[in-house]
């Protein structure tokens, strides 16, 4: 049985909605299954992909992807190629060089065996939908996940039009930015709005992505910096990011951006136009995952599944990476493998994530630093494959005193954590 359909069951079973519903044009809609081998909530990032490895599996378990919303996410997501996207058609762009633009000089680097890729969230639906078709897999828009209890050793999984008996659940809602964490812990809120513009004269330079550029940032203040992703000489995604600890701090991400586009390209307001806009906050914390969700299953085989890297908020290529093996342990009847950065990783994130919040004038300097090394090196680094020689070269390529500083911190939190018996990863 095949089905990846956007419908609408919410939309369909909610009184007075139904003529609305009905009468619009469009896809078959499936049947809501009531008994499946795995649901999976959510087809984001995460959700999907495991999605598409299930579908590749021998033993075709019958799998439900559950999604709240029922417009196309506006979503994209970029990172750098490293082989592990399940979904490569969907990619609308990709890039052999980045920037990073600073005050003190400007350090660019490159790597064409690892292009930097954009894949858009309605792209790789799409390209899901294709690959899906004439598969055990269901994806059914509409159907916001309200709970899931335990029923014998299966899982209910609650929906607002009933309820989906499942044997395995994946958790796939996505990272959320909580508003504290355990005392001896970093959580620093990646907020940030991009906004794709189009403008009435050729001004971006495709060659080249604008990973950061530091150029208008004030003394004393947060981390923040645009990033500039040119897809044509007129088309690009220009995007306000923002590192804070305290995730009310008022920030004008619109106005960061206009003041941007003027002073970057000269371009006046009747110059440009602003399309699709996307906006997040992604947690930067050495917060264990489970820690941020607030999800637990403990009854019941099931997982919270999708991270982000603590020290970066890049998540798209661990998610696909994560989802290989997933699949394979589901489909073999194994223990749900839980994500886990490698423990030299996790340290030197939590390094990075102290001097960030404690030296954030230092900030632009290191990220200068760091993406001027080896283009192979600083991809290895930002992809979770680095070597122990490539990490070493790393630290030593940025500020000594103020990384002492943070180090020795992070080694103190962690002995403060284990004293008050609060180590939890
Ligand atoms: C705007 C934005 C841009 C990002 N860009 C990048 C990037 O360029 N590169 C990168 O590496 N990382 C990026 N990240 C970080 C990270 O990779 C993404 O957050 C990634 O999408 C996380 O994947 P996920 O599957 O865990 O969650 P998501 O992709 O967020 O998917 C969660 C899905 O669950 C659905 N959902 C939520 N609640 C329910 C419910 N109750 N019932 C049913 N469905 C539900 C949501 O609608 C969504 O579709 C970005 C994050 C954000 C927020």
């Amino acid at each position: 049985m095949s089905s990846v359909v956007a419908a609408d069951l919410t939309g369909a079973t909610t009184p007075g909605a139904e003529a609305r519903i009905a009468s619009a044009p469009g896809p078959i809609r499936p049947a809501l299954p009531t008994a499946v081998d795995i649901a999976i909530i959510g087809s984001g990032c995460s959700g999907l992909a495991t999605a598409v490895r299930l579908a590749g599996q021998p033993s075709q378990p019958t799998v439900l992807v559950l999604e709240g919303r029922r417009t196309p996410d506006p979503r994209s997501w970029c990172s750098w190629d490293d082989g592990s996207d399940p979904l490569p058609e969907a990619r609308s762009a990709s890039w052999d060089r980045w920037e990073v633009r600073t005050d003190h000089g400007t350090s660019v680097g490159s790597d064409p065996d690892h292009p930097y890729v954009l894949v858009r969230a309605s792209n790789r639906r799409a390209a899901a939908e294709r690959r899906l078709h004439g598969t055990s897999i269901t994806v059914i828009d509409g159907t916001p996940v309200r709970n899931v209890t335990a029923s014998g050793d299966d899982a209910l999984i609650h929906i607002p039009n009933g309820t989906v008996r499942a044997e395995t659940v994946l958790d796939a809602r996505g990272p959320r930015c909580p508003e504290h964490v355990e005392p001896g812990r970093v959580l620093l809120h990646q907020r940030f709005i991009g906004q794709w513009i189009t403008t009435t004269r050729p001004v971006f330079d495709t060659t080249t992505v604008t990973l950061m550029d530091f150029t208008d940032q004030q003394a004393g203040g947060a981390v923040r910096f645009i990033y500039v992703l040119p897809t044509s000489p007129t088309v690009a995604l220009v995007e306000s990011t923002l590192f804070t600890a305290d995730g009310d701090e008022p920030f004008d991400h619109i106005a960061h951006i206009v003041n941007y586009v003027q002073r970057r390209w000269g371009l006046s307001t009747n110059e440009w136009q602003v399309g699709d806009e996307e906006t997040g906050c992604i947690p930067m914390t050495d917060a264990p995952p489970a820690q941020l969700t607030g999800r637990t299953f403990t009854q019941m085989p099931s997982a919270v599944i999708g991270t982000t890297r603590p020290s970066s908020g890049y998540g798209f290529a661990r998610s696909n990476r994560h989802s290989i093996v997933l699949a394979q342990n589901l489909a073999g009847g194994e223990p749900i493998p839980v994500f886990q950065d490698r423990a030299r990783t996790r340290f030197l994130d939590a390094v990075f994530l102290r001097f960030l919040r404690d030296r954030p004038e230092h900030a632009a300097e290191a990220f200068r630093r760091l993406l001027a090394l080896h283009g192979p090196l600083v991809v290895r680094f930002m992809t979770e494959r680095s070597t122990l020689l490539d990490d070493l070269r790393i630290v030593l390529a940025l500020q000594k005193r103020p990384f002492l500083r943070a180090l020795v911190r992070t080694i103190s939190d962690t002995l403060r954590r284990r004293q008050h018996g609060r180590v939890s990863g």
